[in-house]
């Protein structure tokens, strides 16, 4: 018996001792290993003539014993000699091993921590087998060889038979325990299952016996015509290529049909409608890679829940890695499904290391490029559909420049749309900007969740009597997305109820400040009466028609006041309002002489409901609506 190092017998004990939760792999890690060394003889084939191969007989086998309680996975590849079975299966595999730099790193590490870090290749056998045994014969050599090991001491290396070059790895299943079953991988259906999931796209044919029913046939003595008769059916076994073994993102998109594509992305992610955009990408030079990018036609229904798992399935050299990488896709991203893959990634790559693997970063990088661009085209070519997208996915979009404090605005705003007013139809801040009378300075929105409503904002009739375009906010994102960007193109972006707005004329401002001079004790008492409600109470320069309505200053306007309140962490930001009022209004010569008659009730009265009447048409919630409906009463 031979002993393991150090470094792999500790390695070894977190394998044998496993929780790890992902413990199916073993499998994507031995068929990963077998095609390698298919690969290194089919390269050694390329380059050596004395090499001679069919090459129909490159591949993979898997096959289960139920009453032995084996796993077999088989390779036609390289093999290995006796010395290249103890150099590379007696210790830990070279990827990880440089990085070890004491032994005692391990100890202290958790299985899946390391697993995920270096990923442990063969030895990830162990952690559902009890015995692994590999019978290998090296391509060129008359000799095979078995190495053997239950994976705890060492491990024993003697001659053996094996007809053909290649190997076979043949693990005996860990006994079941009351937590752990492990019959399960001795399926058909199961291995199959992980063939697909893992290893679909494996270059080489992974074959299978798998099982079948068939009709038997028809006795002679039964006629053709004999209604009565039930065929009897029996079962047999055929070999079956598992996987599907060309991958589709490998191919240039005028070799794949729009419905291989849409099949392709229905029955991989889970949807039943085809996507809207499909993108393929073939990146060569520096950084390789291969991507295949679906955007949605739907927003599935879990999207904004906590639930929801954005990424892209990675593969190194068509193994898959991990099927949901977060780190290839920005959150603003969030619906776009697909798959990466490149051969400079190592097959053995964690959740931790990804993050500071630059080559990854690289890639993330140049993917949201394509598809910010695929957007962009989308927005400028197929406007109908680019509105279906936005409806779907807007959202995101908008998340993604408020959570970014708008430092992403300048790349994402573009694909912005909003509801415009003037045009009864989406806009893009582009397309508002160059509608703008020169006499116009900024941008305007109303926010609020309904277009009716925000349409007859007194704020927003002022602005459209200017002849100037109203952008429509319904989205409770909006605002705050609109306040993280704070400019489009250098025009501000202001919302329609800041009193910061300055589009009344020089007179209209002169005859307001001295209406607001004249009636100082009036709005004393309003003031008063109102509290912390309002900032302060003022004649309008503006405001025509209605008798009042509420601006605010400072950043938090009613509408953000009014979702934030809705926040389950239940803190509470206040809008700074302003109460301005309308002189010109037969309402407001009523307050005058109230104050004037000095009839406290009554000033109280007109106030409260000038106050709360403004709150309702901003579409705010009324603090008292039984003293509100009271005061309505007293009038009537
Ligand atoms: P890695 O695959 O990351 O190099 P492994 O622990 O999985 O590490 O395997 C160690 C080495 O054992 C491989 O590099 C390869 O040289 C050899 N090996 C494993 N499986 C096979 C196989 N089926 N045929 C030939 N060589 C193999």
């Amino acid at each position: 018996m031979r002993k393991f190092k150090t470094e792999s017998k500790k390695l070894l004990d977190l394998m044998i001792n496993s929780i790890y939760t992902n413990r199916e792999i073993f499998l994507r890690e031995l068929i990963s290993n077998a095609s390698d060394a298919v690969d290194k003889l089919y390269f050694k084939s390329l380059t050596d003539s004395s090499v001679q191969l069919d090459k129909d007989e490159l591949e993979i086998r898997v096959a289960f014993d139920k009453d032995a309680r084996t796993i077999t996975v088989s390779d036609s590849g390289i093999g290995m000699t006796a010395d290249e079975m103890e150099k590379n299966l007696g210790t830990i595999a070279h990827s990880g091993s440089e990085e070890f730099k004491d032994a005692n790193d391990l100890a202290s590490t958790d299985a899946a921590d390391i697993i995920g870090k270096f990923g442990v290749g063969f030895y990830s056998a162990f952690m559902v087998a009890k015995e692994v045994r590999v019978v290998s014969r090296a391509y060129g050599s008359d000799d095979a060889n078995v190495w053997e090991s239950d994976g705890i001491e060492g491990y024993t290396i003697q001659p053996g038979e094996r007809a053909q070059h290649g190997t076979d790895v043949i693990l005996t299943l860990k006994d079941n325990t009351d937590d752990d079953d492990f019959d399960k991988y001795l399926s058909e259906y199961e291995l199959r299952d992980l063939i697909h999931k893992y290893s679909n796209y494996v270059r080489y044919p992974i074959k299978m016996e798998v099982t079948k029913t068939r009709e038997k046939p028809r006795p002679d003595d039964v006629p053709e015509d004999d209604e009565d008769y039930k065929p009897e059916y029996e079962s047999y076994t055929e070999e079956e290529t598992i996987n599907s073994m060309i991958p589709i993102w490998k191919r240039r998109k005028s070799e794949v049909t729009d419905e291989e594509y849409n099949e392709f992305y229905k029955s991989t992610f889970h949807d039943f409608e085809d996507p809207l955009r499909t993108i393929s990408v073939h990146a060569e030079g520096a950084l390789e890679y291969d991507a295949l990018l679906f955007i949605p036609g739907r927003q599935p229904y879990d999207l904004f829940s906590r639930d929801y798992e954005k990424g892209l399935a990675l593969y190194s050299s068509n193994v898959l890695i991990m099927d949901k990488c977060a780190d290839l896709l920005p959150d603003y991203y969030n619906f776009v499904k697909g798959i990466v893959d490149s051969s400079d990634l190592s097959l053995n790559i964690s959740r931790e290391t990804l993050q500071r693997n630059s080559q990854l970063r690289a890639i993330a990088n140049k993917v949201e490029k394509k598809i910010t661009s695929e957007l962009e085209k989308m927005r400028d070519n197929a406007r109908d559909d680019y509105e279906s997208f936005f409806d779907n996915f807007g959202r995101s979009i908008k998340f993604g420049i408020y959570t970014s404090y708008g430092s992403k605005a300048d790349e994402l705003g573009g694909l912005l749309m909003f509801y415009s007013l003037k045009e009864q139809k989406y806009v893009t801040l582009d397309e508002y900007v160059e509608g703008m009378p020169e006499e116009q300075k900024d941008i305007y929105f109303a926010a609020g969740d309904s277009l009716d409503r925000l349409s007859k904002l007194p704020a927003v009739k002022t602005i459209r009597a200017k002849g100037f375009d109203v952008l429509m906010c319904t989205q409770d994102v909006d605002e705050f997305c609109m306040q993280a960007m704070r400019q489009w193109k250098e025009k501000d972006l202001k919302n329609v109820t800041s009193s910061d707005i300055d589009l009344a004329s020089d007179d209209e401002k002169k005859v307001a400040e001295e209406a607001t001079k004249d009636n100082e004790d009036l709005f004393k008492d309003m003031k008063e009466i109102l509290g912390d409600n309002v900032t302060k109470v003022e004649v309008s320069a503006t405001l025509k028609g209605a008798p009042a309505e509420l601006t605010t200053t400072g950043p938090v306007s009613l509408e953000m006041e009014r979702i934030l309140s809705q926040n389950p962490s239940g803190q509470e930001v206040k809008s700074q309002r302003v109460l301005e009022l309308n002189a010109e209004h037969p309402v407001f010569a009523k307050l005058k002489d109230a104050k004037e008659a000095d009839d406290k009730t009554k000033l109280r009265l007109y106030t409260d409901l000038l106050y709360n009447q403004a709150l309702l048409v901003a579409g705010m919630p009324i603090e008292d609506p039984n003293t509100f409906a009271e005061e309505i009463c007293k009038l009537m």
